[in-house]
């Protein structure tokens, strides 16, 4: 069962660009920024209360983002569940018939394990499952 929302991620052309928003009119701190090669994005997370925000740039015209981006444009990406066990979810998912974007948990931002069902299966929202909080140190 997951445990709490812990992310939303949200789909940008410029983290720079995008970060004046969070920052000077929402009055949220940027905790970091990171790189995550394999997904080819680069992600900034803020918090909101106990949740996060992760911001998403595509760093390369393969990137799943650079695809996303160019088929809705910018806005609301992913909704990501915190999690004990990600196999476990994964599991209950395709028992349900959901399609599985990872059959296994892969690396994400900070390191920690994620892994994300198709929103052709969840009711057209992409979904994570995370493991840890994405603040908390691997
Ligand atoms: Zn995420």
């Amino acid at each position: 069962m997951v445990k709490k929302i812990d992310h939303l991620g949200i789909a940008v052309k410029s983290i720079k660009d995008a970060r004046r928003f969070y920052e000077d009119v929402l009055g949220l701190i940027c905790e970091r920024e990171e790189v995550v090669e394999a997904q080819k994005v680069r992600t900034a997370f803020f918090t909101v209360g106990n949740i996060h925000i992760e911001l998403l740039e595509p760093t390369s015209d393969d990137s799943p983002i650079a695809r996303f981006l160019s088929k809705h444009g910018e806005g609301f990406h992913h909704i990501a569940y915190r999690t004990d066990d990600i196999e476990g979810e994964l599991e209950a998912a395709r028992k349900h018939g959901c399609r599985l974007i990872n059959e296994t948990p892969i690396e994400g931002a900070g390191g920690k394990q994620v892994a994300f069902l198709h929103p052709k299966s969840t009711f057209g929202v992409l979904t994570e499952f995370c493991k840890k909080d994405i603040s908390e140190e691997v």
